[in-house]
């Protein structure tokens, strides 16, 4: 079971994403649990339950408070055993391997921002580690945490079925996933592989690695650096860069 907890100021933009499909399967079978917090109850009643503030120094925009998520974060993790998120476009860039490694944590607890952001106190005292989903900027950090939450979850053991099976997955290997195909073998004179079709188990391996290499080096040569080959994946990317219609 692994725990999510978020903070934002919008938590009811959650609700569709978090109750329908895989994500709501998983909950009801207890292998994931997600709680959302409203930063809003943690702020100043006294201050109109302000959850922002101008920046100082001047500048257009407005800057997300560090009292009352600090506040939120004490009352939902007061012996600081969660491991607590920043979403952030200056953070860490998000990709599969840290799903896979998260997806071991008990506990993750995803603070979003708004606005400009938040107050810088907040990243540098309160959050364990800062990721960005991607070079660009949304309006908030709802839309992330949603994004790695399913990312995660998906590799917690038992939320996909064997037909869904993320060992295959584009980046879980290292490479982009092969083409795939299902019914009907031709529509419309668009024809599924005629090795697909051949029963030959070990020729069929053979054929997705080969597409799946040919597909990475051309679409992500940089994944290809860092992904585990083997001599044979070795020698057929080299037959790949001399003739891109091998064989
Ligand atoms: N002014 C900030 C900057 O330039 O770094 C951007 C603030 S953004 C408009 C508001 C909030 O959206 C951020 O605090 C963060 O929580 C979230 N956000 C925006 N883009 C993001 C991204 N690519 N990855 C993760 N979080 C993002």
């Amino acid at each position: 079971m692994i725990r999510f907890d978020i903070l934002s100021i919008f938590p009811e933009m959650f609700s569709s994403v978090f109750n329908c499909s895989l994500l709501k399967k998983a909950q009801q079978k207890g292998l994931i649990a997600i709680h959302l917090h409203d930063i809003r109850d943690y702020a100043d009643p006294e201050k109109h339950r302000m959850t922002d503030d101008a920046p100082y120094g001047g500048g257009g925009g407005m800057v997300m408070k560090v009292e009352p998520v600090d506040r939120a974060l004490q009352a939902v993790n007061p012996d600081g055993k969660a491991e607590v998120v920043l979403l952030t476009p200056q953070g860490e860039p998000f990709r599969q391997s840290i799903a896979a490694e998260m997806s071991r944590y008990p506990w993750i607890i995803f603070v979003c921002g708004h606005y400009e952001g938040v107050d810088e106190r907040i990243r540098a005292h309160l959050a364990d580690r800062e990721i960005s989903i991607g070079d660009f900027v949304l309006t908030g950090g709802e839309l992330p945490a949603m994004v790695m939450i399913d990312a995660i979850a998906r590799l917690v053991p038992g939320v996909l079925g064997n037909a869904d099976s993320a060992a295959g997955d584009s980046y879980s290997s290292g490479l982009l996933e092969h083409p795939q195909y299902t019914r009907p073998v031709d529509y419309r004179g668009w024809k599924v592989p005629e090795i697909l079709l051949s029963g030959h188990h070990r020729d069929i391996v053979q054929w997705r690695r080969r597409e799946s290499l040919q597909r990475t080096l051309e679409r992500r040569p940089d994944l290809i650096d860092r992904a585990e080959l083997t001599e044979e994946d070795k020698g057929i990317l080299e037959m790949l860069k001399r003739d891109p219609a091998f064989p």
